[in-house]
């Protein structure tokens, strides 16, 4: 069991061996539980037909959400970056998940994300695609690919602004976020 808890990211050795301890003094019952869960989650769980999230239906929750703006759709790197954007609770938007980023180094190529997928829905009424990709070399990259493809469309394509985190100190920002913030201003 230790062995096979430390496969997952962000678990060493010794939280293994924790978890394990712990498991061992959870009732049957819930350990049962909590091995279905992952198993069924696991035999369940695929990508949802419109925006490519992962779900254990074929639309997912928020595609099938009439209360949703479905003609704004948010471009993101992948499902956790979705699960982010939602713990705001701000955005009424759908989304886009592409599942990686552009990059030449690691050898993906555009047809390696799901950017067909993309220009599909781009056939339907959008009014808006934000670009909300990360903003490593990577996700410029993509956010650049994708501004070229939607474009031509007129589609009104937007990116995320970035800058300064929220608390962060001046001095220790580096010069291309302190650059971007800048670029990014908006009128008070
Ligand atoms: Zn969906």
């Amino acid at each position: 069991m230790v062995e096979a808890l430390s496969q997952l990211p962000g678990i060493g050795a010794k939280t293994a061996q924790r978890l394990s301890f712990h498991i061992l003094s959870m009732p049957k019952e819930e350990v049962e539980a909590m091995t279905g869960a992952i198993s069924s989650a696991r035999e369940n769980v695929r990508y949802c037909a419109k925006c490519q999230t992962l779900t254990d239906e074929d639309i997912c929750p928020i595609c099938k959400n009439p209360a949703r703006n479905h003609r704004q759709i948010m471009v993101v790197e992948n499902s956790r970056d979705l699960a982010a954007y939602e713990k705001t609770g701000k955005y009424e938007g759908v989304y886009h998940v592409l599942h990686g980023a552009i990059s030449p180094m690691k050898g993906i190529s555009p047809a390696d994300i799901r950017l067909k997928e993309l220009m599909e829905r781009l056939k339907d009424d959008v009014d808006e695609v934000i670009i909300a990709t990360g903003c490593d070399l990577e996700g410029e990259t993509t956010a650049m690919y994708i501004s070229k493809l939607v474009k031509p469309a007129g589609i009104n394509t937007t990116r995320i602004a970035q800058g300064v985190p929220v608390g962060g100190d001046i001095e220790y920002v580096d010069e291309v976020t302190l650059l971007k913030a800048l670029e990014g201003r908006t009128k008070l």
